[in-house]
């Protein structure tokens, strides 16, 4: 079994790291026919207007969609996630080409800019429950996005306490909600699962926790199930179930 990493810009090598930890196989996406080749894919964290423009100039848009469309699991970190959701705010003028399925209204860089960036120990009792491991998970935003709003077939995995000294975008009405003594005004929503779509506002190919790539190669086997790959084959003791490893940033 192969898992399809679209490499236009971003973070791909990354995951194709992790999945390799995994004993998984990773290929590199940049065409539309390379879709042909493999029944799932991972959009990665980058830079969403560039990845949309590099993806309009390969023509793969309607690829991308219709690959979605059949219920092909599809994984998005990041920019990734912005790929996937169905609606957008904080776009660039003129916004930019989604590939759309997820039902969900995504903010771009709410958090901030560049320098905003940082790290969290995330709550992730369905990760924990299904992967082992620790129940929390470390979240690295890079200028990350959160999810706004989640249609009533969204699954959400992860949410994040948003202080509102930290929320960078003034149109954002956090005023009229209340706030605790800690300052926290409420929640947004920072990972997701919608049938065959997983989204995540960080980036978890840039830890050494490969949790959230098992999850997803265990959609992966269950859409395909019945699959010839050994890597699925029932009563198997899978490399990707293993106890995950001590949670290091990949790059200390
Ligand atoms: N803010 C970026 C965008 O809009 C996403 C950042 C990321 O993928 N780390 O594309």
């Amino acid at each position: 079994m192969a898992v399809g990493v679209l490499a236009l810009q971003g973070s791909f090598n990354e995951h194709i790291a992790a999945l390799r930890r995994l004993g998984v196989k990773g290929v590199e996406i940049r065409k539309p026919e390379q879709l042909q080749s493999v029944t799932s894919l991972i959009i990665p964290g980058g830079e969403s207007t560039t990845m949309a423009k590099l993806a309009e100039y390969h023509n793969l848009f309607p690829a991308l969609r219709e690959f979605v469309k059949m219920g092909k699991p599809v994984w998005g970190t990041c920019a990734g996630l912005i790929f996937l959701a169905n609606k957008a705010t904080g776009q660039k003028t003129g916004g930019q080409e989604l590939v759309g399925g997820l039902d969900c209204l995504v903010h771009r860089n709410f958090f901030g800019s560049q320098i905003q960036s940082f790290e969290a120990e995330l709550q992730v009792p369905a990760i924990a429950a299904k992967e082992g491991g620790p129940p929390t998970f470390r979240g690295v935003f890079i200028r990350a996005p959160a999810i706004l709003e989640v249609g009533p077939e969204v699954e959400v995995l992860a949410d994040f306490p948003v202080q509102s000294n930290k929320v960078a975008d003034p149109n954002y009405a956090l005023e009229s909600q209340e706030e605790d003594n800690t300052g926290t005004a409420r929640k947004v929503i920072v990972a997701v699962k919608q049938g065959n779509l997983l989204a995540t506002a960080f980036h978890p190919e840039l830890t050494a926790d490969t949790r959230w790539h098992s999850y997803f190669l265990k959609m992966v086997c269950e859409v395909g199930e019945g699959t010839s790959s050994s890597m699925c084959a029932p009563g198997e003791e899978l490399s990707f179930y293993q106890t995950p490893k001590i949670d290091l940033p990949i790059y200390q």
